[in-house]
């Protein structure tokens, strides 16, 4: 794993911090802005675009990027994976101790240092799942 590095704390980014460590939504810069704006009226949402950069870049947080859909962002900066739904676009984490054996199976094919690795499944959630029973 990449070592995390030393971000200068600002009020701004110690705002974003909570609001992202107080959801498991995995939400996107807007719904972000929204929250810190309820504790800081003037915010501008290119403030906090800029400061969630800044966070990923130091491994603070971690920007999931799914295609031409917005970002989202984790305050979880641990490899993890993710479930994500095609049908809400929810995000849920995936609890799989198997990532590391994974590496380790990668670095015994050859001369790699594997130093993090993305997973991601897709599919229908257990909620967009159930409305689809209902209607049957
Ligand atoms: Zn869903
Ligand atoms: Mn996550």
């Amino acid at each position: 794993m990449k070592p995390k590095g030393f971000v200068r704390r600002t009020k701004q980014r110690e705002a974003i911090l909570q609001v992202l460590r107080g959801t498991t939504s995995h939400p996107t810069a807007d719904w972000v802005y929204q929250e810190v704006r309820k504790e800081m009226p003037h915010v501008s949402l290119g403030t906090i675009y800029r400061n969630l950069r800044t966070l990923s870049e130091h491994g603070e947080i971690r920007e999931l990027a799914y295609g031409s859909h917005h970002s989202r962002f984790d305050a979880n900066a641990d490899s993890h994976y993710h479930f994500i739904c095609d049908s809400c676009g929810c995000v849920e984490d995936l609890d799989m101790p198997i990532m590391q054996e994974l590496e380790e199976k990668v670095e015994k094919l050859g001369d790699y240092q594997v130093v993090t690795h993305r997973l991601e499944f897709h599919g229908i959630c257990p909620s967009c799942s159930d409305e689809t029973s209902d209607q049957h």
